[in-house]
């Protein structure tokens, strides 16, 4: 699809499009992978200094965590794959 803007051809089709869902998803992806960062941080800081429960907890939520970001990476990739964005 040829678009004419002010004597000047313009490619609509070839022109990069920023795709909303695609940065919403990437977004969400984000979120989570810096939830899953921070939450192995702390289990590493928190090795041997805490008490089983409370490493176990930590523990726990950061593989929660890696679970989500890894669901939200997948998701994009996709989304990407379907929409050609
Ligand atoms: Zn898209």
């Amino acid at each position: 699809m040829i678009l004419r803007m002010s004597g000047v051809a313009f490619d609509a089709l070839s022109s990069p499009q920023p795709c909303a869902e695609r940065a919403r998803l990437f977004d969400a992806y984000l979120e989570a992978a810096e939830i899953y960062h921070h939450a192995g941080r702390r289990l590493m800081v928190h090795a041997g200094v805490t008490g089983q429960a409370e490493h176990i907890r930590i523990r726990d939520r950061c593989e929660r965590a890696r679970i989500i970001a890894e669901d939200a990476f997948r998701i994009a990739e996709r989304h990407i794959a379907e929409h050609g964005c």
